[in-house]
């Protein structure tokens, strides 16, 4: 027959497949799988009403198969098959709207065209991307003739009659030759042929078949050998966990789900399983995972759900189903409102996704909510992996998302020596307590050290320790909880001190402005001032900021590229009624040279009480020598 030239926009989709660099290649076998198993369902479809095609309907299925020598692959159908003038009509042209649409954007300016393949189909024309020669057998129910259709790309195609026993359509590809950049026998490989069904391919509803080469014990005794043989195996399940009935499906299988589909050897700690009937429908499993992977905190970790549309999958992770703070979780998507065909641009665009997006935010917050209150231990292995994500989403989004979060977030407790919520904090405040404290440190035998926390414990109060980078900007966001402000064990006005002793201790500073500024010169620039603080107990100093920047801030800074020269301003507190400061205030009027090393001792005092490292080590223990001698 002669040969036909392509539709003028399907030559330029050709072109394109044929050309494509995509890197993304291998989704051309889970294309042409969806055909086959469309054109299975429309053999179905009609055969409810015609009699005609209910003689020629067998059990859906797909066969594939490799050809090492000929370097083919075939995927067989016994779904409706083609007539001649349907072949031309379908692959001749672009004939779904799919494809339409697809081209329609690429001939927009300034697209990158693989960004537009994506991970999305563009149906039949992919095989191209790795196949020089198509090949095309079909046979319709509506006929007996049956017609080849080949085709070597651009150049055009061919149609012709031929034999073929039974109704349906074989897809034979013809693998181009490898190249220095491209490996395409890979494809001509049954390990790798299955991986590509099982990722792609799995819930397709009818079965996909292909021979599976297996080992079997021959013969008895000395005679006892291997032999090889072969066996048509389905290697796809079908039947996606999601979509049968939830009480159908036990945690137990959901979490066998998980391990196998998201390599994790560990069982989550929760499975949530939706099936949303709305404006959008949709199926979902969701997983919270028990432990972080490997690389959650770099960039290689690929936050997002898979997303399935009638048992395809179109996106291994689709980020936009997630926001940032939940990106912990794992799990599937299935819609059939979202057309596969979509490119990805568009797919973020899309109200369908965003409907679902928020949909599925609730239910998972839901769920943590619900682990929390009812499963406190499953909670607090979540909360080991993943409390950290939770607080940066409290501070990130400038704070957008912290009503949502705040009752979600554990604190350990002085009190308690447990992690708690600030809702059990609340619940359980002193007499007379107005604030919820705490108290931040390196450790939480820092936290605790720190004189101030000592003293608000002294009064009654439940301390926070907040040890994470991330936490006092997280109470900085909070501010408040349930109308209690929320306030550092240092903050000024923090109610530990009474006004009464901040006034007397305020005169005091006065009297002594001058000892003061003796011992601020001693420190040589270390503390911008020196101060005198009632109520400081059996601590002779103690170090605390002015101006907004705290000790915890300044170490946060410290770690991120290009903050480093964001210092806090450090203030030395003296106790005026420890026998230290009567000792300096005397010694400063006889010697000066002693009452200096004196200031350097309090100030290292503060500074280790504060949970920081001494700046000088060796001469603080000379110092602390000297003194014992
Ligand atoms: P789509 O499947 O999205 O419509 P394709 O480019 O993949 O687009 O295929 C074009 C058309 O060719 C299909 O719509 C279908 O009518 C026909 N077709 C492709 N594969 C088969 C098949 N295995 N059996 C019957 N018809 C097929």
């Amino acid at each position: 027959m002669r040969k036909k030239l392509f539709k003028s926009e399907s030559k330029r989709l050709l072109d394109l497949m044929i050309n494509s660099i995509y890197t993304n290649k291998e989704i051309f076998l889970r294309e042409i799988i969806s055909n086959a198993s469309d054109a299975i369902d429309k053999l179905h479809y009609i055969s409810l009403t015609d009699e005609s095609a209910r003689e020629k309907c067998e059990m859906g299925e797909i066969n594939i198969s490799f050809d090492k020598n000929a370097r083919t692959i075939t995927v067989s159908d016994n779904g409706l098959g083609m007539t001649a003038d349907e072949l031309e009509e379908n692959l001749g042209t672009i004939a779904r709207s799919g494809s339409l649409k697809f081209k329609e954007e690429m001939d927009k300016k300034d697209r990158d065209e693989n960004d537009i393949i994506g991970q999305f189909g563009v149906g039949f024309y992919s095989a191209f991307m790795v196949a020089d020669e198509l090949t095309v057998v079909t046979r319709s129910y509506k006929e007996d003739t049956a017609y080849i259709w080949q085709s070597e790309g651009a150049s055009g195609y061919t149609i012709d009659q031929t034999e073929k026993e039974s109704v349906g359509t074989d897809v034979i590809m013809r693998l181009k030759a490898d190249s220095e950049n491209e490996n395409y026998s890979e494809y001509l490989n049954e390990y790798r042929l299955k991986n590509l069904i099982k990722t792609y391919s799995d819930y397709i509803r009818h079965p996909i078949k292909m021979p599976v080469e297996k080992h079997r014990e021959v013969g008895e005794g000395e005679e006892k050998t291997f032999e090889t043989y072969t066996e048509i195996e389905t290697i796809n399940s079908m039947v996606p966990i999601w979509q049968r009935p939830k009480k159908d499906v036990t945690d137990e299988e959901c979490f066998k789900f998980y391990k196998d589909k998201f390599r994790d050897f560990t069982d989550p700690v929760s499975v949530v399983k939706i099936n949303a009937d709305g404006l959008v429908s949709y199926k979902a499993m969701l997983f919270i995972p028990a432990k972080a992977p490997f690389d959650y905190f770099t960039k290689e970790y690929k936050k997002g759900l898979a997303l399935y549309s009638n048992g395809v999958m179109i996106m291994e992770a689709c980020e936009n189903l997630l926001p940032e703070y939940l990106r912990f979780v794992k799990g599937v998507v299935d819609t059939n409102d979202l057309s596969l065909n979509i490119s990805r641009e568009m797919l973020q665009q899309s109200y369908e996704l965003k409907a679902i997006a928020t949909n599925i935010e609730k239910k998972i917050k839901a769920e943590l909510k619900r682990l929390l209150e009812k499963e406190s231990e499953k909670y607090l292995t979540f909360w080991k992996a993943f409390g950290i994500q939770l607080k940066y989403g409290v501070v990130s989004d400038y704070g957008m998302n912290k009503e949502n979060l705040m009752d979600l977030l554990l604190f350990y407790s002085s009190k308690n020596e447990r992690l708690i919520t600030l809702k059990e904090y609340t619940e359980n405040m002193a007499e007379g307590q107005a604030n919820i404290y705490y108290s931040c440190g390196e450790s939480l035998s820092a936290a605790k050290g720190i004189p101030a926390s000592v003293i608000a414990r002294d009064k009654g109060f439940d301390v926070l320790y907040l040890t994470d980078e991330v936490d006092e900007f997280v109470m900085k966001t909070l501010m408040t909880y349930n109308e209690k402000k929320i306030v550092s064990v240092l903050d000024e006005d923090n109610g530990l001190v009474s006004e009464d002793d901040r006034k007397k201790a305020k005169e005091q500073a006065e009297k002594s402005e001058e000892l003061l500024n003796f011992i601020k010169d001693a420190l040589e620039g270390a503390v911008s001032e020196v101060t005198l603080v009632l109520g400081l107990k059996d601590f002779a100093s103690s170090l605390n900021t002015k101006g907004g920047i705290t000790l915890e801030m300044e170490k946060y800074f410290a770690q991120m590229p290009g903050e480093n020269g964001v210092k806090a301003e450090r203030v030395l507190e003296l106790n005026p009624e420890h026998s230290a400061f009567k000792t300096i205030e005397s010694c400063y009027k006889d010697d000066a040279e002693k009452a200096k090393k004196y200031a350097k001792i309090l100030l290292a005092e503060a500074e280790l009480l504060a949970g920081l490292s001494l700046s000088n080590p060796q001469e603080f223990c000379g110092l602390v020598s000297e003194l014992l001698k």
